[in-house]
Order: C-alpha cells, then structure tokens, then sequence
C-alpha cells in the first residue's frame, strides 16, 4: 500500500481492503487453521495458523503501517507481546525498566523471569540519566512506559533511544497509552514497540489482544521464532475484532482526548482533588517532551484526592463511568491501581511512587463529557 497515506486512511483501510479474490471489504475472518499445500515444498503462503494467517496477518501489517514500522506481530494478550519481547533476552543479562509501569509487567520481570535469571532495575525514566547511571556491562535492554501507569510520567524517547544505540542496547516502548496515532516511537528512534491491543486499539472491551512492532531485521526474525514457537498468537476472530477497531481509532481518540481535556480542567477546581496527572495539561512535568514527541495527550487521568474516604466514596458512587479495570474503550472506566491494576507491586515502591490509597486512574470513553462530569460531580460533591 501508499506509504504515503495519511494515518486516518492507513488505519481505516488496512493494506488489503476490498483486494481478495471476492472484493471483500471488510476483511474476512480466515477460521482455518491449515491450509492446502499446491504441491511438494510449495506454499500459498499459508501452511498453519500458528505460524501465519490471513485474517492474522492483515491486522499485523495494518499495525506495522500505523507505527511506520516493518513488521507487527499479534498475540493474545499484551503481557504475551511483552513475554515475546522479554525472550529477547538471555540467562545475565541485565534490563532497565521504567519504575511506574502496568503491574502485570512488573510482575513478569520480577516475578517470573527473574528466576531465569534476567536482572531487572527499575529506575524513574521520565530522566535519562538515571538509565545512564544504571547502566552495566551486561545491559542488554532498556523497556519504557510512557506516559507511565498510572502516574502519567513522561519519558524522552528520543533521547533514551539515542542512548541505547551507542551503547548497543535494545530499546522498547509501550505504546498501550497514546497509540501510534499520537505517538510513533520507532520515528523517535526506538527499536521494539509493545502493545497491549486490548486498550485503545481495540477500544470496545471486547477482546484482549497484544502487539509487537519493529524495522530492525534481527529482531524481527527472532520475534517471529519466539511467536511460533511459544504460541500465544492472536485467534482470527479477535484479529478481526482489532482490525474493527483500528479503523475508528482516530475518531475514538479525537473523541475521548477532548472528553479528557474538560474533565482534567473541571477536576483541578474540585476542592477535595489535591492533584490531577494529565499530560495535557501546562503544569504537568512532561508536558514540553510530550509537546515535542506527541501529537495528542490521550484519555488516561489520575487523581490524587484529599482523602481515602473520598477516593473510596467516588468509586462506590459513579453510575455512568464504570468502577473496572482496563483502560481505553469507548467506555469511561474508573480503576483503583493501589489494589488492583497495581497489586503486585510491593507496598513500600507503591507509595513511594505515589500509587497509594488515595489515587485513582480514570479511563475517559466518548459519552457526552457533560455527563461524565455530572457523574463525578455527584460522585465528589454530593452526599
Ligand atoms: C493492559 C496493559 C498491558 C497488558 O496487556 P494485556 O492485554 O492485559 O495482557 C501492558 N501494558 C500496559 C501499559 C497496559 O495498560
């Protein structure tokens, strides 16, 4: 396809809209999971579909034309595509991690491939000399959250991954927050993009999904190994559950950010919020890099309240925005990170990066944002 394609169209197309044999414009969902061979070592380019599927692999190639990457790769959740990424990796090695990060990632590294050996330092990337200073001879690998869960940092993604190309080293983005349609990291110089494609990608909390996407040769060849090998790939009904996703996208996000930008203002003049984590707002300390490697804030807040009682009080009182876990549907969601996105992380980090028994993260959807507000207006202000 047209390299040249705006996002919008990339994302609403796909790469193979309408071009099958019958004109299908919605793609068609592929449920074999074999495929005909024409003859003795000939192929139609399928064979099986955990090794590839058309369903499959149009959503993959749609992804790698939104990141301006050179190949996507879909698995079944997003702590799958991390999973791949981390087998990047060796017995010794030593990776650098973004200190405030999605639970289920810390707890992979530290949790479960710690005892394969993998040495992990969590460290506040919102400042690349922090990485710098954590650097050893075995660092193989530097994976960043920005903005982070779900304390909104900020990270310079063009300057981390300026870093880790002198000193040969591997640098990952999750990119669940913004998407690539307001930030592109592979642009800014990274190397791997990660995806929990459950989120906004997605978007209708409806099918959980992953993503790895990359330009560099070798590391395609050995995520791809490591894909049909350990086998999380993604279905071909939720890869077209995604692909439907993908093509509002935009939309969505336009939608959302500009429900987010209200709210934030409206929540800063609320006396019982102490502090409000949007990246769109001047105040916030990310706000100039995100200014120079974004091209939107995204939906994701987190609030500080005055008290635990009112952070409690807000969650039992929402009616409209639902009191749930995950993030980036077209649904308002509201979370309670202390206890559980964030339950795994040993309290003392917890409260020592602010994810403590007062803050909550809020996922704004596309509801009329009059409504959202009413909703925490009753929730914060009324009895
Ligand atoms: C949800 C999430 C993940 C994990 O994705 P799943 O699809 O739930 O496995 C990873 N990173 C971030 C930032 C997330 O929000």
């Amino acid at each position: 396809m047209n390299k040249s394609l705006a996002f919008e169209t990339k994302a609403v197309r796909g790469t193979r809209c309408g071009e099958d044999a019958t004109g299908s414009i919605s793609f068609p969902i592929y449920l074999s999971t074999t495929f005909k061979h024409i003859g003795l070592n000939e192929s139609t380019g399928y064979d099986y579909s955990r090794l590839q599927n058309p369903t499959r692999e149009e959503l993959e190639n749609t992804l790698a034309t939104l990141e301006n990457g050179k190949e996507g790769m879909a698995f079944s959740t997003g702590v799958a595509a991390v999973t791949a990424v981390l087998h990047l990796f060796k017995p010794k090695n030593h990776i650098i991690l973004s200190d405030d990060l999605y639970g289920g990632t810390y707890r992979l590294f530290q949790n479960i491939y710690n005892e394969y050996g993998l040495e992990v330092t969590f460290v506040d990337t919102t400042n690349v000399n922090n990485i710098e200073k954590n650097l050893r001879e075995n660092t193989k690998g530097v994976f960043i959250e920005t903005p982070s869960n779900p304390m909104m940092k900020v990270a310079d993604i063009k300057a981390i991954s300026k870093l880790c190309r002198e000193k040969r080293i591997i640098s990952i983005v999750d990119n669940t927050f913004l998407t690539p349609y307001f930030q592109k990291p592979l642009d800014l110089g990274a190397h791997v993009v990660v995806h929990s494609g459950t989120k906004y990608l997605g978007g209708h909390n409806d099918a959980l999904a992953g993503f790895v996407v990359s330009s560099d040769e070798e590391i395609i060849n050995r995520i791809r190994l490591i894909q049909k090998s350990t086998g999380a790939c993604l279905s071909p009904f939720d890869s077209w559950l995604i692909l439907r996703g993908i093509k509002t996208l935009h939309i969505r996000l336009k939608s959302a950010q500009n429900n987010a930008m209200k709210i934030a203002k409206w929540l800063k003049n609320q006396k019982g919020i102490e502090k409000v984590y949007y990246i769109g707002l001047e105040e916030h300390e990310g706000y100039n890099i995100t200014k120079k490697q974004c091209s939107g804030f995204g939906s994701m807040i987190s609030i500080k309240t005055e008290s635990v009682e009112l952070a409690h009080k807000i969650l039992s009182k929402v009616k409209i925005i639902s009191f749930a876990e995950s993030l980036g549907g077209v649904e308002s969601l509201i979370t309670y990170p202390f206890t559980q996105t964030h339950s795994e992380i040993p309290e003392a980090i917890k409260k020592s990066l602010g994810v403590d028994e007062r803050l909550l993260r809020l996922s704004v959807g596309i509801e009329e944002v009059n409504d959202l507000i009413e909703d925490l207006n009753e929730a914060i202000n009324g009895l």
